[in-house]
């Protein structure tokens, strides 16, 4: 498993730690960008990336924390994030 901080779920890359340990723990983060808690929304909600990922999506991928928002927002700037996803190798019990 490669510890970057990078969310599995929208791809933001900015994360204040990376999402599990090195044993796969989850650290309890919340993604600014997508709002997923890695530990809850995983463990206790029962939601896969994919899962969530594309509900989020469907509902206008709103950034979670306002206060971490880039001026611009789009649907480009997404699927360009979206492009990290493939660097992480993070699994949940779920995925
Ligand atoms: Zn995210």
């Amino acid at each position: 498993m490669n510890l970057l901080k990078i969310c599995p779920v929208c791809g933001y890359s900015k994360l204040s730690d990376t999402p599990y340990d090195e044993c796969g723990f989850p650290t309890y983060i919340i993604c600014p960008c997508c709002g997923f808690e890695f530990g809850f929304d995983d463990e206790s909600n029962g939601f896969s990336f994919e899962e969530y990922r594309n509900k989020w999506i469907a509902n206008g991928f709103v950034f979670f924390n306002k206060k971490k928002k880039p001026h611009l927002w789009n649907i480009n700037m997404l699927k360009k994030q979206l492009e990290n996803i493939e660097k992480v190798k993070y699994k949940s019990r779920f995925t």
